[in-house]
């Protein structure tokens, strides 16, 4: 199918593109690299009234480190971001999540910017964003704002965003001292959206835990945090028990957090088999659950 008929902008800078999605209204879209909206519009699930095409925005494409930041650039394609020695370096988690989203050719034209705007709940980077405490920067034509990622996806499809906004860069507290990170899914052929996933990073003192984060996403509308498995880990010995322990509380989020069918009971399984993995690679305890 082709998509409905609309109009065609291709702004040149960040300002351009903010004043025409404020003049335009809520039906236009940006188009960065097309892995969603194309198929959605093609569909005819997606009928906007005029597409802003941010191919020609040089100034978000980039990957920094600044400080004790990462900072990515909206338009950076998730390739870019895969084969940068400063995300590998600041941001292991993430450098284990991308070449889990979509092929080869996907992660060639998909941005990373797009995946977060996009906020599909089976989406990779999400979940990696609130288990790195990562932050959204959001530009509109006359002010820009910080959304913390807890507070960015309110559901499946959905975010904090307002329609004359666009997000220009993802930021995530670069690796720190004594810091493991860990991401895992569950697919049913590489390459496939997860069934279930989960992201977390640990602060240690030797055997012990000072922080944990641990996100889980796929088998739920929106990712989240799994604040009860995480305290049940802070300050205490990170031993398989705990690593068990803690998956088991994330099982039973999930659950609650789900639909409660057959298939949401079998992937909130999968979410506690997924975040003891993470947690058991964070810790190097080897093996899985
Ligand atoms: C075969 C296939 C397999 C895939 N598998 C996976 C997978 O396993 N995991 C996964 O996470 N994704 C997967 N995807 C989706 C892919 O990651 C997309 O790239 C991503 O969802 C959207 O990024 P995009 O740059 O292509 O955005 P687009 O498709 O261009 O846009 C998607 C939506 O986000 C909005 N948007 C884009 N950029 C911005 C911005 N900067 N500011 C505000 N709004 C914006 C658009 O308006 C649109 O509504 C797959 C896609 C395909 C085709």
């Amino acid at each position: 199918m082709k998509p409905a008929p609309f109009r065609y902008h291709a702004p040149n800078s960040v300002s351009e593109t903010v004043t025409l999605l404020a003049e335009l209204g809520e039906d236009a879209v940006v188009l960065a690299g097309g892995q969603s909206l194309v198929p959605m519009m093609n569909l005819r699930l997606a009928r906007p009234s005029d597409v802003i095409d941010l191919n020609r925005v040089q100034e978000l494409a980039y990957v920094e480190a600044r400080g004790e930041w990462l900072a990515i650039g909206a338009m950076t394609r998730h390739s870019e971001a895969e084969s940068s020695a400063e995300v590998r370096n600041g941001a292991p988690m993430l450098a284990q999540a991308l070449p889990h989203v979509g092929y080869p050719a996907t992660r060639a034209r998909g941005t990373v910017g797009g995946s977060i705007a996009h906020a599909d709940p089976a989406a990779e980077l999400p979940c990696v964003l609130l288990a790195g405490d990562g932050v959204v920067v959001l530009q509109g034509s006359n002010s820009s704002r910080e959304v913390p990622a807890e507070d960015f996806f309110d559901g499946p499809f959905t975010t904090r965003r307002e329609a004359d906004e666009l997000v220009v860069e993802l930021r995530l507290p670069r690796r720190g001292d004594h810091e493991f990170a860990a991401f895992d899914e569950c697919v049913a052929k590489s390459g496939d959206f997860a069934l279930a996933m989960a992201a977390v990073t640990v602060v240690m003192d030797g055997r012990t835990c000072l922080r944990a984060r641990i996100a889980i996403g796929g088998a739920l509308p929106v990712p989240m945090r799994c604040r009860d498995a995480e305290s049940c880990l802070e300050e205490r010995d990170l031993s398989r028990a705990a690593v068990d322990k803690a998956a088991s509380i994330a099982e039973a989020q999930a659950r609650s957090a789900g639909d409660g069918s057959g298939t949401a009971e079998f992937r909130a399984h999968l979410v506690g088999v997924e975040v003891g993995r993470a947690l058991a690679a964070a810790a190097g305890l080897g093996g899985a659950r």
